[in-house]
């Protein structure tokens, strides 16, 4: 894309109607510069990072912490990497969002009255709300919120599991994506948090299908590896009103994608989803193998991967580096 044409894409189809305050003229060298920059920065705190990696789920404890991978891809396709952005890792609740879109696909807005929209200000494995709000989670981003969209597919196609591996590989562009059976397994395992919440959303009748199969498939969706340009490319469509900006499939409605941005912002990094809007300034979705994937609506997608955590479960050096990509490129919603 040209020097000029990132920011005044930006400028004109924006939903802020205004220009953002400092709109700096990118062009592919620029971009390219800039990855290197957070990349050397982020290399600069490999040594003092306090992040842990997700340790409770056990195949995830021997991940290396001090990685880092960044990906972005424009809405024309062009491709920019830094570091690790070619290697799998466990997409974890990334997912959430694709299985947010699958389910309201098939279940329509009917899907809004058994999962809420707000923000929990809770962890996401959480029990304590659902107790008060009879079995409907806060948001699909949360477990129990998961838990129940994975519910709403299981009741929408025959083979679950082949469907959604179908939509991530397309949406992808990457037929060689696939399961990680470690940390499938180790999740099946060692999900105890899950099978409690499930069980307690069913108890509320919040859920249809047999529990355990529920409970496959979550993991099943959580333990997928892709890299971070497969994840960028992954959610292109939230960037280009609902549509496939490489084939034109309309993947969802524009309405979905507006208001599946509107989700990601207030609930897609846990309960730093405050400071995440006042920081970096895009819908995003983490997981707790390390990813953050984010959109800049009408410009581009990106994704960085570093798997060492904060305390609220979110990649301590992705957020860093989103960060800082957001303070180098003027590039924000607000
Ligand atoms: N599979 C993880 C869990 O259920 C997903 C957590 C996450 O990435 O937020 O705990």
């Amino acid at each position: 894309m040209g020097a000029r044409t990132l920011a005044a894409r930006f400028r004109c189809e924006s939903i802020m109607r205004s220009p953002p305050q400092n709109p700096h003229d990118l062009s592919r060298h620029d971009l390219q510069d800039i990855l290197s920059t957070i990349h050397a920065e982020v290399r600069e705190r490999f040594d003092t990072q306090t992040g842990k990696v997700a340790d409770y789920i056990p195949a995830l404890a021997s991940v290396p912490r001090d990685t880092f991978g960044m990906a972005v891809v424009t809405l024309d396709g062009d491709v920019y990497t830094v570091g690790e952005a070619h290697a799998p890792f466990s997409i974890q609740s990334i997912s959430k969002v694709h299985t947010l879109t699958l389910a309201l696909d098939k279940a329509g807005d009917d899907l809004w009255k058994r999962v809420g929209r707000e923000p929990s200000g809770d962890p996401f494995n959480s029990l304590i709300q659902l107790e008060h709000e009879s079995g409907i989670p806060r948001n699909p981003f949360i477990n129990a919120g998961a838990i129940v969209v994975a519910d709403v597919i299981l009741s929408h196609y025959d083979d679950p599991e082949a469907a959604f591996l179908e939509f991530m590989r397309e949406r992808a562009g990457n037929p060689d994506i696939g399961r990680d059976d470690e940390v499938w397994e180790s999740e099946r395992k060692s999900g105890y948090r899950n099978v409690a919440l499930a069980n307690f959303i069913r108890s509320f009748g919040n859920i249809e299908n047999d529990v355990q199969a529920v409970l496959d498939f979550y993991y099943f969706q959580c333990a997928l590896k892709m890299n971070c340009i497969d994840l960028a490319r992954s959610l292109q469509f939230l960037a280009d009103r609902g549509r496939c900006p490489s084939s034109g499939e309309q993947v969802t409605s524009i309405e979905r994608a507006r208001r599946t941005n509107a989700v990601m912002m207030t609930c897609g990094t846990y309960d730093a989803a405050g400071e995440f809007a006042f920081h970096v300034g895009l819908p995003a979705k983490s997981g707790v193998g390390g990813g953050i994937v984010a959109v800049v609506p009408h410009v581009l997608n990106l994704c960085v991967w570093s798997p060492a955590l904060d305390d609220k479960g979110n990649s301590q050096l992705g957020a860093y580096a989103l960060h800082r990509f957001t303070r180098m490129t003027g590039l924000s919603v607000f």
